[in-house]
């Protein structure tokens, strides 16, 4: 190898992790996180490369060669959501590793901490010298949790035509749960819901507030509609096997029932814009969520029943509507997960599920690659995960992402190297 630098160890895992958390990449400035981990790729053979709509908030596209065989792309977000220090039991940029080895800070778990050891792992391969079967990539990506600024994957994919890994492994996944049988499972992300944003409104007739059975006012209307919308709760088609393993998280028997079909969550509310006028409209904006596969017009229809006809409504789409998207639950990728567990004396079941929420994976999938989301959450309680993330006291423990980056490498042979 070209390099001097030292091989990639454990060591890295954690330094990078703390590297990167001490960044704070929550102000548009992921450009140095993206230098970080290019000038560590780089060192190790790498081939790194900054990719910038917005030169402050640049992409790393990192790329080792390998054959024309499937390819398989490590991703990650560099951004994190904001943190002020207030209620952290350590400040949130300061990386603290505490005495019973919990690395302490805004993006420990999203995602900063499983970015590092993707970048670890790649460059163990590329030090290694393995002949691959197929390209590795690492994309680590800006702009992630907003999105709005359209300058992270989605830009990525459409302005690299030459970066279309076959499959990929992200965020999403890896919170394990004990089931009923009292065997643990690890959750392997396969795809993500739908968001169709809607406003329903209420049609009345404006009055004066001195004389309210004179008009109809537009607003208890929609407080009628609001409690039909509160009241819906999807109607499973199929048992879930997550609700196998609800017992173990009251957070996930929510998830179960989530991810049993479409939720409608009424959030904002907009009446008259005068003490004494009863409005003619009133509306409500209501996120939907919708599995892959649901249409927009199968949500209207959702909505129809929901609301009825006695009372007169409009529904309009907020835009923009993001459909549901999933990658197969079986086949080459799920296998090498499952063995490349076995192979680091982690034989944990995994369990395909859906997730609630969005990720990039789904901008990758729209470009053809089977894209998922797993890491190493062994030492990491699901409990932790769940209330860590976009929270206080964010954390996960240096164990995972030390047998984290090993699973990657492992993966990535499955995968590239040939038998
Ligand atoms: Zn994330």
């Amino acid at each position: 190898m070209v390099t001097a630098a030292a091989l990639p160890g454990p060591a890295d895992v954690i330094e990078l992790a703390r590297d990167l958390i001490r960044l704070d990449t929550s102000r548009a400035n992921e450009t140095a996180a993206a230098e970080l981990l290019s000038d560590y790729l780089g060192s190790h053979g790498v081939s790194c490369e900054l990719v910038a709509r917005d030169p402050a908030r640049a992409n790393l596209v990192a790329h080792l060669a390998g054959g024309d065989g499937d390819s398989l792309a490590f991703v990650g977000h560099t951004d994190v959501v904001p943190a002020s220090p207030e209620g952290w039991t350590y400040p949130p940029f300061e990386a603290v590793v505490d005495p019973d080895g919990f690395l302490h800070g805004r993006g420990a778990l999203d995602m900063l901490g499983e970015l590092a050891a993707r970048a670890v792992a790649m460059a163990a391969i590329a030090r290694s010298g393995t002949e691959l079967s197929g390209d590795l990539w690492l994309l680590a990506v800006a702009d992630e949790e907003d999105g709005s600024a359209d300058v992270g994957m989605r830009w990525l994919l459409e302005t690299r035509p030459d970066v279309r890994p076959t499959y990929s492994v992200n965020e999403g996944g890896g919170e394990r749960h004990v089931d009923r049988a009292g065997r643990t499972v690890a959750l392997l992300d396969i795809g993500e819901k739908g968001s169709f944003p809607v406003r329903i409104t209420a049609r009345g007739e404006a009055g004066h507030a001195s004389m309210p059975t004179l008009g109809r006012n537009a607003v208890t209307m929609l407080a009628r509609l609001v409690q039909r919308l509160g009241d819906h709760t999807p109607e499973p088609s199929a048992p879930s096997p997550l609700v196998d393993l609800a017992p173990s998280s009251p957070i996930l028997a929510h998830r179960a029932r989530a991810l049993a079909g479409s939720t409608l969550a009424p959030t904002r509310l907009r009446g008259s814009a005068a003490i004494n006028v009863m409005p003619a409209r009133a509306s409500v904006d209501v996120d939907c969520r919708v599995l892959p596969g649901t249409t927009g017009a199968q949500l209207l229809a959702e909505l129809d029943a929901v609301l009825g006809d006695d009372l007169p409504w409009d529904v309009e789409a907020l835009t923009p509507w993001v459909p549901g998207s999933s990658s197969p639950p079986g086949g080459r990728f799920v296998e090498a997960v499952r063995r490349s567990l076995v192979e680091c004396g982690d034989p944990v079941d995994v369990l395909p599920t859906l997730i609630t929420g969005f990720s990039d994976s789904v901008h990758l999938r729209q470009v053809g690659t089977h894209a998922y989301g797993f890491t190493i959450l062994r030492h990491t309680s699901a409990e932790r995960v769940l209330t860590g993330l976009h929270n206080v006291d964010e954390s996960i423990h240096t164990a995972d992402l030390l047998e984290a980056s090993r699973w990657h490498q492992s993966l990535a042979r499955h995968l590239l190297v040939p038998a």
